[in-house]
């Protein structure tokens, strides 16, 4: 069984990740969303918190499972024979980072693969931090993200007001 991995900080879920997860889940037979531990960024939501949404996100692809690892990318691949790993590219600015990650990957594990699948052009300049900041000055992103995504991230705020 083919089994790729989409990889991510998911803080939180867009309509971006979800467009490339189900355009993966299309492809492969099992396709892993692998939440991940980014010591580069201060996230929003816990690791369990991201991994819940992007569980709740996925319910209806039933091919797509969710997995948490804090850890390097080709040390949680060793556990498939042949992995791919699938990762979405925007615009011009994912280019150099992507391409610098697949090369020092491709260093570590030769066995893994890493597919790029376009952004599609609705989410092209979607990111995660463009969610927070629209969200955190009161701004609507109800168009943005999964409506459970929404729900959590209105949970999180109440939390931090009260
Ligand atoms: P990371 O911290 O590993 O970059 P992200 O959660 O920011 O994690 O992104 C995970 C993957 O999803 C990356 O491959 C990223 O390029 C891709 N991605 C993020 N937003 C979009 C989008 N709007 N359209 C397509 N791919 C996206």
């Amino acid at each position: 069984m083919q089994t790729a991995i989409c990889p991510g900080s998911f803080d939180p879920l867009t309509l971006g990740h979800l467009d490339v997860i189900s355009r993966a889940a299309g492809m492969f037979e099992h396709v892993v969303v692998l939440v991940v531990a980014n010591v580069n960024k201060k996230c929003m939501f816990t690791l369990a918190e991201r991994a819940e949404m992007a569980r709740e996100a996925t319910r209806d692809l039933p091919n797509v499972t969710v997995d948490t690892w804090d850890g390097l990318l080709v040390d949680y691949a060793t556990r498939y024979e042949n992995p791919v790993v699938v990762r979405g590219l925007r615009a011009v600015t994912d280019f150099e980072y992507e391409f610098m990650m697949a090369l020092t990957n491709n260093k570590l594990n030769p066995n893994m693969e890493m597919v790029f699948l376009a952004s599609n052009e609705k989410y092209m300049y979607l990111s995660s931090s463009t969610v927070k900041e629209v969200f955190t000055y009161g701004g609507d992103v109800s168009r943005f993200i999964p409506p459970t995504v929404n729900e959590a991230m209105r949970k999180k705020a109440k939390g931090r007001n009260d």
